[in-house]
């Protein structure tokens, strides 16, 4: 069985779906880890995301590949593991620049489904149910308020010590969900099957447990 789980920036998708991971023996694919570690190689070049020619160029001789230890997926970037690196916000808002070309999706896509093969996952992203998995047993949608998801972020940035600012960060993340959900390949958006899950006035738990009964539904 394939777990598709997509939605805006913040809304919660890695921390559940990281916990369904574990509670039901699924090997779990964070699909925005491949893109920040393409935006990652073409930051460290300083090749600007509107550079269109020089990053479709580049995009397919990029070596990007997964690998799990003790069940948690390091991304590495030819051969470097870049998992500490990725998680910055320019490196994310330069994901989600370059993500609007297909030459950088086709690469990822094929990469993304390619893990799919050969296990059950869970997968989470933009465009899982809708393009990656379209055959995907149970496909969610969540979402939440962009002042919760903001909210989200800027505790965790707080908590790891990092000054930041929650209005810059609204910002930030509402001019994200913008690109990814009118870009015109593969938009973020809900999938005709999946279900969608507002996680503003949800914990954790509450969420995971709604998706394992619909697991355990379909099953
Ligand atoms: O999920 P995360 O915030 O790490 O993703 C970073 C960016 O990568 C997203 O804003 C989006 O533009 C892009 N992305 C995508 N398709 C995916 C996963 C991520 O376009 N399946």
């Amino acid at each position: 069985m394939n777990i598709a789980i997509d939605g805006p920036a913040g809304a919660g998708k890695s921390t559940i779906a990281k916990k369904l991971a574990k509670d039901l023996g699924y090997i779990y694919v964070d699909t925005g880890a491949m893109y920040r570690a393409m935006a990652l190689y073409f930051l460290e070049r300083g090749i600007p995301a509107l550079d269109k020619a020089a990053v479709c160029g580049l995009a397919d001789g990029i070596d990007i590949s997964i690998l799990y230890q003790d069940g948690q997926q390091q991304v590495l970037l030819n051969g470097e593991n870049v998992n500490d690196k990725i998680r910055r916000e320019d490196v994310g808002n330069m994901a989600s620049a370059i993500s609007v070309y297909p030459a950088v999706r086709q690469k990822l896509v094929a990469l993304q489904q390619k893990i799919a093969k050969t296990a059950d996952v869970i997968m989470d992203g933009r465009d899982i149910g809708t393009c990656v998995l379209p055959d995907a047993e149970v496909k969610i949608y969540l979402t939440a308020s962009p002042y919760t998801r903001a909210k989200r972020r800027f505790d965790e940035l707080k908590e790891k010590g990092e000054g930041c600012d929650l209005s810059a960060i609204q910002k930030d993340i509402e001019e994200r969900d913008f690109r990814d959900m009118h870009r015109a390949a593969s938009p973020l958006k809900q999938a005709d099957d999946a279900l969608l899950i507002d996680s503003s006035e949800l914990g954790i738990d509450e969420v995971v447990e709604a998706i394992r009964k619909i697991c355990r539904e379909r099953q």
